[in-house]
């Protein structure tokens, strides 16, 4: 379209809104109308309080002025009743000599006809006209405006939202409270010389609250929240997106103390000059100025960075560093109970029969997300305003389910009883292990909340000296295999050889490498001894796998085979051992994984404790 055009054409839709708006404010009725139920309209008429009713032409309505008389300010006020299809109703109203007169076609509500034809024209104008603006400040205008669309800013100066109304995510919320209290508290902070850390990342997959809980920090400190999506830094024209982010930091800075929120920060802060497809100039300049900004506001100005992002992995190490998002809060998806806390959020103002449950509502949806649950009662909700309920029942929640879960990525993550048991008892084979190996890394959490490819997951907690040093021994790594085997050995001793599962393969080939490692690369191999085989060239460009170089005989290569076979065997006799000897253990922790889906690391202590388990037991 023609930019002449087009702005002639915006200003006419303009002009018909404004008149079209006008009219119908000054025609309105300037009487107050107030309507009735049909019940209490013939009791009045039996009561003899109504003298005349003006019955429309298709005889659904009746309209006749307040028997009680004119409102306080002297302005008479008119009663409307919808009739139904009541052949006595004529009677009725004879038999209590009330004086009937029935309206013309034509002259009936005739403003609220105008009203009604005109009101859907005018929404379309109305969307036309903001969907045209929306266009002329898209890219085809940039070129004339540089960066200047402060628009894409989102300010709200009250969110309105508390932690209240964040459930089940109570480790990342204890964690943001601290950020409450600097933002609340600058001065005392000020004044003992500490400085108030300035970015907080936000990690998790997207529904899990994290844009919520960043509303809910500006909400319980009362400062305005600052929005804006990684990905709107990065447009067409280089220079925009940098230019942007010079923008919302000095709005930002005009309203001190407040929250700036950066969602997908990933999209503007993968790491630089990194991958195959060569570099994205603008997106590294946005990167650039978003860290001199950091670097730039001096002392505690009051401004605190929140960004969420799902792929910290993929973050520029720069972003990371001291004085940038040196803190990092976890917001994962909810376990069982973190599910029952958020649907007792969403079920406030929400009419439930007796029947439903929402603990069993919880049991049904492990790997929803709070999005999820919150959409899965708000879809129930409708389905009972659909079939004409005053309240919600167990079928509408479960039809509800059924809706969410539609997509079929998500299909997989209801897991029957079997394969819940399944992947528990995989996880629990992991922990075991790992605990009850001398030498090795704690278990810090263990989870059978699914996620992306994974049934479930184990994290061990590195220690520092170990993080450090980046140096492990041979029995530490020799332990590294037993604990990845002793996820699928559990499968087979408690399932049986036929019923393990591909739940495995990420675990297999870390042992395979880790065993090839320890004999190719760092001379653990008795037969062979301290010798590096196969050259290591770190080539950026091509995997760094693809780029070893063999530099050995064939014979060699037969011991390397048969060393790395026989690295893998002792881990898994090892491992066996382990979980034989630990079945009861192994069974315990198994079930409590199925009933509360994670189980931390003093909950694991204390099942050791319990069962009189001890690391010394095996050696
Ligand atoms: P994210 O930013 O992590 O993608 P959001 O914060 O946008 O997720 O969540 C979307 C909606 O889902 C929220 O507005 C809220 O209604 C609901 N929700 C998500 N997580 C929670 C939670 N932990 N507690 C209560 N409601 C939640
Ligand atoms: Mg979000
Ligand atoms: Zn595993």
């Amino acid at each position: 379209m023609n930019k002449r055009w087009r702005n002639a054409g915006l200003y006419v839709l303009l002009v018909v809104v404004v008149i079209a708006l006008a009219t119908a404010f000054f025609e309105q009725p300037r009487i107050e109308i107030e309507s009735w139920r049909y019940s209490r309209f013939i009791n009045e008429v039996e009561n003899g309080s109504i003298e005349k009713v003006v019955i429309s032409a298709d005889r659904s309505q009746a309209r006749f002025s307040d028997p009680t008389g004119p409102d306080s300010a002297g302005k008479d006020r008119r009663i409307v009743v919808n009739l139904p299809s009541d052949p006595g109703l004529v009677d009725i109203l004879t038999d209590n000599s009330v004086d009937i007169e029935v309206q013309r076609q034509a002259e009936e509500n005739r403003l609220l006809q105008v009203l009604s034809t005109l009101l859907i024209p005018i929404l379309l104008l109305v969307v036309l006209f903001f969907v045209l603006r929306r266009a002329q400040n898209g890219p085809g205008s940039q070129a004339m405006n540089f960066g200047k669309s402060k628009a894409r800013v989102q300010m709200e100066p009250q969110t309105q939202v508390t932690f209240g109304d964040v459930a089940g995510i109570d480790q990342a919320k204890l964690e943001l409270t601290e950020v409450v209290d600097f933002l609340k508290n600058a001065d005392r902070f000020t004044a003992v010389g500490a400085k108030i850390p300035k970015g907080v990342l936000l990690v998790g997959p997207p529904g899990t609250g994290k844009t919520l809980l960043a509303k809910a920090v500006a909400g319980e400190a009362g400062v305005p929240f600052f929005s804006i999506s990684g990905s709107e830094f990065v447009e067409m024209f280089v220079g925009v997106g940098a230019s942007r982010v010079r923008d919302l930091f000095e709005q930002a800075k005009n309203n001190a103390p407040c929250i700036v929120f950066i969602d997908e920060i990933d999209a503007v802060g993968r790491q630089r000059g990194a991958g195959l497809g060569g570099g994205n100039d603008e997106r590294e300049q946005t990167l650039n100025q978003l860290l001199t900004e950091m670097d730039g506001f001096e002392g505690n100005t009051g401004i605190i960075i929140i960004a969420a992002t799902n792929r910290p992995d993929v973050l520029d190490a720069a972003l990371l560093r001291p004085g940038r998002f040196d803190r990092q809060v976890v917001v994962d998806r909810p376990d069982y109970s973190g599910r029952l806390e958020i649907l007792k959020v969403h079920s406030r103002g929400k009419t439930f029969s007796k029947d439903v449950d929402l603990e069993k509502i919880a049991r049904r949806t492990p790997g929803f997300t709070g999005a999820d649950l919150s959409n899965l009662l708000n879809e129930a909700a409708i389905l009972a305003a659909r079939r004409n309920l005053t309240e919600i029942s167990m079928d509408e929640v479960n039809d509800a389910i059924d809706r969410v879960l539609a997509g079929p990525e998500k299909k997989d993550r209801v897991m029957s009883e079997k394969r819940k048991s399944l992947v528990a008892y995989h996880e629990a084979g992991h922990a075991l292990v790992g605990a009850l190996m001398p030498d090795y890394d704690p278990v810090q959490k263990i989870s059978i909340i699914p996620r992306g490819q994974a049934g479930g997951l184990t994290w061990f907690t590195p220690s520092e000296e170990r993080l450090e040093s980046g140096l492990y021994s041979r029995s530490y790594l020799k332990n590294q295999m037993a604990v990845a085997l002793g996820g699928r050995l559990a499968e087979e001793i408690v399932f049986g050889d036929e019923e393990v599962t591909t739940g495995a393969s990420n675990d297999l080939q870390q042992v395979a490498r880790v065993a090839r490692q320890m004999v190719t690369r760092f001379g653990m191999s008795e037969k062979l001894g301290p010798v590096a085989l196969g050259r290591q060239q770190g080539n950026p460009f091509l995997g760094r796998d693809i780029a070893t170089e063999r530099d050995f005989s064939e014979e060699t290569a037969a011991v390397i085979d048969a060393e790395v076979r026989s690295l893998v065997d002792v881990a898994y006799s090892r491992a066996q051992q382990v979980l034989v000897d630990n079945r009861g253990v192994l069974d315990q922790l198994a079930s409590m994984l199925v009933d509360k889906e994670t189980v931390d690391s003093d909950e694991l202590q204390r099942l050791l404790i319990e069962n009189n388990v001890s690391m010394a037991s095996i050696a």
